[in-house]
């Protein structure tokens, strides 16, 4: 039998959580297997995109993959794309897919056989190993599920027809004609992502964009917005007086300086508040949090602001109560903020609403689940996981040799969904399995 220390790492997906984390562990010095069901290592879903109308919603001064570097990705860019290299930009995000997978080739050329790529779908994780869906078992000292964004989830009676149930399966939208209109499930990024692309391939249709609360992502300013020092009245104390204070602060330095006032301490007031506290911010503010946090270049947000004045794109606020989808058409049944039922058609319905984070249902966490070796978070926002990213058994005992890294890791620290976010934890994964 193998002496756990000289076993390898076994990091379940290939994005850029886990080949990130491969890149660091390979630098101290620790072996890894990365294991990814998909085509490429390093890019994922975010960074996977061919068109250039995909750009970055972090700038690219911010886009560093190492957490100590953060002006990795732009001296990258400065040495290979220049014309792209200006740091308070928001580059094309295939540029940052080739850096990411520059920097994995890199460290692997540095740190020869410390990482092991696999092509492969991981089903099940057992005690220090995973099973690929070929049955084979790769055992390792601890395993990372770096499992990243799944695909969105509309409600089952959807499926089919004029639905399009993931919008980022490559050449999902091309069935689209130039005049047809669309229906939109879902405001956010991932709408946004969308329209470019319809754009994109000459589409002049109009589209119908539904999401609870009717909100946009906002936009970044023309610079770097300097953070406030924020009083103690935004950070301790009731959410709803906590945000009156927000709100003082936004009308005399402007919201976006007071966004990155709570950026540092984010993850210091998630793990302070309760449970009942949580949910309540999930409840009331979540929304309006993610269109301020995760914001979009200014020129896409200018893109967004013609089509909203042509009347080629137009939001409702409504909660949808069904979704149907036949050969020719699509129908949404909702009730709109003031309760009035309303149904609208179009020839397509595209499903926007985002990853489809579901840790009860997903084949690798739900077996965990029904074995005791997982629980679900009180938060609804996926494992339930200690200070370290270990994931807590049914008992609540952390498991020792168990971690999770990346957007599944919500519950344990909330805003683990971006770059800047994702690195600070890589290196301190990196740290402990290597302490
Ligand atoms: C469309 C989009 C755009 C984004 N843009 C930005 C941006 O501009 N800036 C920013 O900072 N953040 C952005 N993000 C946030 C993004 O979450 C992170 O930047 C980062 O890409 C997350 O990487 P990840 O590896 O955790 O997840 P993912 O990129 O989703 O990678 C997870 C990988 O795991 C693989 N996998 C899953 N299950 C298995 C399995 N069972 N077996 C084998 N492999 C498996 C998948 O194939 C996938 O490649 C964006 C996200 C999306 C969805």
């Amino acid at each position: 039998m193998s002496d756990a220390s000289s076993l390898p790492v076994i990091i379940v997906g290939g994005g850029f959580s886990g080949a990130m984390l491969a890149a660091r562990l390979a630098e101290r010095g620790q072996a890894s297997v990365l294991i990814e069901r998909g085509d490429a290592f390093g890019t994922g879903v975010a960074y996977s995109t061919p068109n250039d109308a995909h750009r970055l919603n972090v700038r690219a001064g911010r886009m560093g993959a190492l957490a100590d570097r953060p002006d990795g990705f732009i001296n990258w860019l400065r040495a290979h794309h220049p014309d792209q290299a200006d740091p308070n930009g928001f580059a094309p995000r295939r540029l940052y897919g080739l850096y990411i997978r520059d920097r994995l080739a890199t460290t692997e050329a540095a740190y020869p056989a410390l990482i092991r790529r696999v092509n492969g779908v991981a089903i099940a994780v057992e005690k220090q190993a995973a099973i690929l869906s070929t049955g084979e078992r790769i055992e390792g000292r601890a395993v990372v599920l770096a499992t990243g964004n799944p695909a969105p989830r509309t409600t089952p009676a959807g499926e089919g027809g004029r639905l399009i149930a993931n919008p980022w399966t490559p050449d999902a939208l091309t069935p689209i004609r130039p005049d047809d209109d669309v229906l939109i499930l879902g405001a956010g990024l991932t709408m946004v992502d969308v329209l470019l692309s319809l754009s994109s391939q000459g589409w002049r249709g109009r589209a119908t964009a539904v999401s609870r609360r009717g909100l946009l992502p906002r936009a970044h300013g023309s610079g770097h917005d300097a953070p406030v020092d924020l009083p103690p009245q935004a950070l301790i104390g009731p959410l709803s007086a906590r945000l009156f204070a927000a709100r003082r602060l936004a009308e005399a330095h402007g919201w976006r300086r007071v966004m990155e006032g709570y950026r540092p301490i984010t993850l210091d007031l998630w793990r302070a508040a309760t449970e009942a506290e949580r949910a309540r911010f999930l409840r009331h503010l979540r929304p309006r949090w993610d269109v301020h946090r995760h914001r979009i270049a200014p020129e896409i947000a200018a893109e967004l602001d013609r089509m909203l004045a042509d009347g080629r794109l137009t939001v409702r606020a409504g909660r949808v109560r069904r979704v149907e989808a036949s050969a020719e058409a699509a129908t949404l049944r909702l009730t709109a903020r003031d309760g009035a039922a309303q149904t609208l058609s179009a020839p397509w319905l595209i499903d926007c609403t985002g990853p489809g984070h579901d840790a009860a249902t997903a084949p690798l966490t739900a077996a965990l689940i029904a074995e005791g070796r997982a629980r679900l978070a009180v938060s609804g926002l996926g494992l339930d996981l200690d200070e370290d990213g270990r994931v807590r058994h049914a008992d609540g005992a952390a498991d020792p040799a168990l971690f999770v890294i990346g957007p599944p890791a919500r519950a344990a620290f909330w805003e683990t969904i971006a770059v800047p976010d994702i690195r600070q934890r890589i290196e301190a994964l990196a740290a402990r399995l290597t302490a």
